[in-house]
């Protein structure tokens, strides 16, 4: 199987705020180049943290390297006349594609905005723009972990497809069964647009348990208790990290998994580990 020339990627990264992330977003995009990704996206900071870095780094990713960047767009605390002016600075510097997202309130920020769920943001894309954008949304092969349960969960993210949604992406999961069953459901709901697993590199595991009780992705037991026993053995931990992620992206392949979309953390190392196992 090689995936370079079957399956297709994307990748994901944040926007740099700092001359020192910018040069190691350049490097990484520099080395992830040779996977020819389908699309790059950029993360966007709920409540306008990163307003213009979202876009700087769109401009720097397709002008300077070449990409089809698409940003990411949240709804959570601004108002329809923020978003309006988004969406026109987007045309203007070229973006075909959006990442579309409901966001997270920032803490002590008071104010939801004008639109409340990412199938809200949607309609207003559509309604503001037609079909200049392809729109991607998020969906949770796990449950996000506002919903009130799996079903509820799964009937919202169908009223962001039937807003007008063309594809989705997955928060990360290690669970390929989760994504499966997840799938199968949709489908079985009516909804039949290509559902993107999104893959979470592991190379730093303390830090992808903190950002997994967060978004409520689960870690399965046996893989937590592997990674304790190596304690501070770092080469076995990304090692075992990448045996266990290449494996999950070949099950998923095998299974009909349309795409893969690594969340980089704008570092190239551990998503070019898992790529060339996969090679
Ligand atoms: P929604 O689809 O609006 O769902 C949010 C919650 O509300 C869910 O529990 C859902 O079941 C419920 N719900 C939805 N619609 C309704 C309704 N009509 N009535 C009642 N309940 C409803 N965050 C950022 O801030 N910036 C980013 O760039 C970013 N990128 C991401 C990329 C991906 C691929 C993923 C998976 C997540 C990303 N996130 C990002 C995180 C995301 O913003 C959070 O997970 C957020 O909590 C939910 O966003 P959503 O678009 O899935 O929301």
């Amino acid at each position: 199987m090689s995936l370079s020339t079957r399956t297709p990627i994307s990748f994901e990264f944040y926007p740099p705020k700092t001359d020192e992330q910018r040069t190691q977003l350049d490097r990484t995009a520099a080395r992830l180049k040779a996977y020819a990704p389908e699309y790059v996206s950029v993360t966007f900071g709920a409540g306008g943290s990163t307003l213009s870095h979202t876009p700087d780094a769109i401009q720097r990713l397709a002008r300077e390297h070449g990409f089809s960047a698409a940003p990411h767009i949240t709804c959570m605390g601004g108002s329809r006349e923020e978003i309006r002016g988004m969406l026109k600075l987007y045309k203007a510097l070229g973006a075909t594609r959006l990442v579309t997202l409901r966001g997270d309130l920032p803490s002590g920020m008071a104010s939801p905005g004008d639109l409340r769920y990412a199938n809200d943001l949607v309609r207003f894309i559509r309604d503001e723009t037609g079909d200049h954008f392809h729109i991607e949304v998020a969906a949770y092969p796990e449950t996000h972990p506002q919903a009130r349960d799996a079903h509820a969960d799964l009937t919202h993210f169908k009223r962001k497809v039937d807003a007008g949604a063309n594809g989705a992406i997955t928060q990360y999961f290690y669970n390929a069964d989760a994504y499966f069953r997840f799938v199968d459901d949709a489908r079985a709901a009516g909804v039949d647009v290509p559902i993107v697993p999104g893959i979470m590199p592991i190379s730093n595991f303390s830090q992808t348990r903190r950002f997994s009780e967060l978004c409520g992705a689960e870690i399965p037991r046996w893989i937590s208790q592997r990674m304790q026993a190596y304690g501070d053995d770092v080469t076995s931990i990304r090692a075992f990290g990448t045996e266990v992620v290449a494996q999950l992206c070949r099950r998923l392949i095998e299974g009909g998994a349309p795409s893969l979309h690594f969340y980089t953390l704008n570092l190239a190392k551990p998503t070019v580990s898992v790529l060339q196992q996969l090679a």
